[in-house]
């Protein structure tokens, strides 16, 4: 059975004052045993470390570079991440794909960084409203996840989790259906079954695309949907918490 997550991600959202309330807020209110994780901007990383303490909330980042170290100007790497104490990071996001033009073999090399340093790499992938109306979403999606899993061995179901993001869905209030969302996950399902034979049905598929505490539940309902990638409603301590509790 694969483990079920929460995860939100803040995006560029949040200041000092507003963590500082998050924290104070959702303490005590994920009372469900349970993956619940945090991704903030990495300024962010360190104070939520301290504020997450006394919860059950793991924290990430949002990005990590490709390379080690060395003269890249902007980049955070793995080692420095997990150093700090950061547990996983976002790869693949469609956001970082449209603006920051990434690549499958760029996300593919970052994966293989995220896993070298012993942190979880959280792998998105998704497709656009037009190639789900040109009948292409299950190629897409299926090239995406084969691509940043290219030459990656895993020992243990932990180490990467995938999420299906529609990206017709992200930030625009419309969600897949659960059904959609199910037909979906079934095929990355056996394709994982195919490249992890023996971590298949363990390793975890996460949807996002507007996932809130109205439509959470029926999508959790489906076999193969093992928790929320959730950007918007992750914002709030209690709409979190009631993700989290579902
Ligand atoms: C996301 O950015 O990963 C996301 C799913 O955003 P939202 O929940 O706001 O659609």
């Amino acid at each position: 059975m694969a483990k079920t997550y929460m995860i939100g991600n803040w995006k560029m959202n949040q200041s000092l004052d507003e963590i500082t309330e998050f924290f104070s807020s959702i303490k005590g209110k994920t009372t469900k045993e349970g993956n619940f994780w945090i991704a903030p901007q990495l300024i962010h990383i360190d104070r939520c470390l301290n504020l997450a303490q006394e919860s059950n909330i793991k924290i990430g980042s949002q990005n990590v570079s490709n390379q080690d170290n060395g003269a890249f100007t902007g980049e955070t790497a793995a080692v420095n991440l997990k150093e700090m104490g950061a547990h996983f990071s976002l790869i693949g996001h469609s956001e970082r794909r449209a603006y920051n033009f990434e690549t499958d073999e760029f996300i593919n090399q970052k994966a293989k960084k995220l896993l070298e340093n012993g942190m979880v790499a959280v792998i998105c992938a998704g497709e656009t409203l037009e190639q789900r109306e040109a009948g292409k979403t299950l190629e897409v999606v299926l090239n995406q996840f084969k691509s940043a899993l290219s030459e990656i061995e895993i020992k243990n179901e932990d180490q990467i989790i995938l999420a299906y993001e529609p990206v017709w869905a992200i930030g625009t209030g419309k969600t897949a259906s659960p059904e959609q969302a199910e037909e979906v996950h079934a095929a990355i399902r056996n394709l994982l079954k195919e490249l992890y034979p023996a971590l298949g049905e363990k390793l975890s598929i996460l949807y996002g695309g507007s996932v809130k505490p109205t439509n959470v539940a029926e999508l959790l309902a489906m076999p193969n949907i093992n928790g929320g990638l959730v950007g918007g409603a992750s914002i709030k301590a209690e709409s979190f918490a009631t993700l989290c509790n579902a």
